[in-house]
């Protein structure tokens, strides 16, 4: 399952906090740009898994492994990959497109962990305050010069310019003094993620890779698409220290593990099939490539465009070669589930449930095969298996939404109000949220759990830069 969903409200002070950042040092992201909408993002076990198992093992060397940092794969093609409230690790899909080795993305994500072991981000954020500060004063001094170039006459002379050049400069001094403390988080950030990786025992070669494709007098930079680039300065000369800190690790040459590699592949080939045209596909990944993310694209490509006989045979195809992977079982049963065949989702998705752990995404899309029988001794057994996704899972709104309509099929509408209410509130459509809570209120006996949990909602105020209405 690949889903693109709104940023859950938990999430959303980041958007403001990113923004802050990007307006003062680089041009914002598009998806940040929408406002009082958080970036949507992409919720896919499979290449979570495959995150982290990336970030743990530098996590633990960075020390971090107990904070509970999450990697976010934010749906977007350019190249990014942030860290913004010292929970979370951004990463563009764009940045696992083309990563051509899991080596070359673990960089990045080390390069990041040093950003969080740094502590860069509270540092950013107070001198940006400052910043704004000395923006503000910069700004009346420059207004008040322009103001007493108009009072003497002179609005077309020597004073007014005066005013118009002390707003544009102060500021340009301060973007300046921005990056130039960037530029040593960077070398510093670096530093930290060659050590992270050493210690872990990986080469630091594909963070070279990458950071050389970035290098400010590139091909690359000159197209200065990437927002990547804009965050992160990276003139030769800080490339060319960290290649010689890389070469001196004793894994400078030591390779992907294949498996790895493996996995690697088939995340890109999903997130290709998923988020790219048919034609860029089939580009990617031509019948003539017999390769199993190729044919894992192709699959997907065609249940995605209609074709559901066909694609099962494909999936049938991928499960002989891989027989415990979960998540062709998992493809199979979300082909058969949007085909309107929830029956036959059933018994694939109970299969990648099983050999996936127990995944709460992909819980909640069996959860929804069971709701979307006409079946209703399916019904408690979808509440149980909701129930204990939504309880791991707290930020995917689809639990909650299944939820809602199995306890519909059942007559008790007190609770599916509330499962509806919580499924808008992780929408970050407060409005709908509360609306649903209140009405649960209604129906639940005053002070019992139910009550409690629609009284938070009904109660629970918007952070701010959220949609409050
Ligand atoms: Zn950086």
């Amino acid at each position: 399952m690949l889903l693109c969903i709104a940023l859950p409200k938990k999430a959303s002070k980041l958007t403001a906090i990113t923004a802050a950042v990007a307006l003062a040092i680089a041009p914002m992201p598009p998806a940040l740009a929408q406002q009082n909408k958080g970036p949507p993002i992409i919720r896919d076990t499979e290449a979570e898994q495959v995150l982290r198992d990336y970030t743990r093992p530098i996590l633990r060397a960075a020390g971090l492994e107990k904070q509970n940092i999450q990697v976010v794969i934010l749906n977007e093609s350019g190249f990014n990959a942030f860290v913004a409230d010292g929970r979370r690790i951004f990463v563009n899909h764009g940045a696992l497109m083309q990563s051509e080795t899991p080596n070359q993305i673990i960089g990045v994500l080390a390069h990041e962990t040093g950003h969080l072991a740094g502590g860069h981000l509270a540092k950013l954020r107070e001198q940006l305050a400052q910043a704004q500060t000395q923006m503000i004063i910069a700004m009346l001094l420059g207004a008040g010069a322009m103001v007493a170039g108009t009072r003497g006459g002179n609005s077309n002379g020597g004073l007014a310019n005066v005013g118009a050049a002390a707003v544009a400069g102060p500021q340009e001094m301060i973007r300046r003094t921005l990056i130039s403390y960037q530029r040593q988080q960077e070398e510093n950030a670096d530093r930290a993620g060659v050590k992270f990786l050493t210690a872990s025992g990986q080469s630091a070669k594909g963070m070279y890779e990458t950071f050389k494709r970035f290098t400010n007098d590139s091909l690359f930079a000159a197209r200065g698409t990437d927002p990547y680039l804009q965050s992160h300065p990276m003139p030769a000369q800080r490339v060319a220290a960290l290649e010689e800190l890389a070469r001196s690790s004793p894994y400078w040459d030591k390779k992907d593990d294949p498996a790895l590699q493996l996995r690697h592949d088939m995340v890109r080939a999903k997130i290709s099939a998923f988020m790219e045209r048919q034609d860029t596909v089939y580009r990617r990944y031509p019948l003539s490539n017999d390769s199993l993310p190729a044919r894992y694209a192709r699959a997907i490509a065609t249940y995605l465009h209609g074709d559901l006989r066909s694609a099962l045979g494909q999936i049938d195809g991928l499960i002989q070669v891989q027989p415990n992977n979960p998540y062709f079982y998992e493809l199979r049963g979300q082909a058969l589930l949007e085909g309107g065949k929830a029956a036959e989702a059933i018994a694939p998705l109970r299969k990648a449930v099983q050999l996936s752990n127990n995944a709460p995404l992909i819980e909640m899309l069996l959860g929804q095969a069971l709701v979307g029988t006409d079946n209703t001794a399916h019904t408690d057994e979808a509440i149980a298996i909701l129930r204990a996704a939504v309880g791991r899972e707290t930020e995917a709104p689809l639990g909650y939404t299944q939820l809602a309509m199995a306890y519909g099929r059942k007559g008790d509408f007190a609770q599916a109000d509330l499962a509806s209410a919580q499924a808008a509130f992780l929408r970050g459509d407060n409005k709908t949220a509360r609306e649903l809570a209140s009405r649960a209120k209604t129906r639940f006996a005053i002070g019992t759990p139910g009550w409690v949990k629609a009284d938070d909602i009904v109660a629970a105020k918007p952070l701010p830069g959220q949609n409050s209405n």
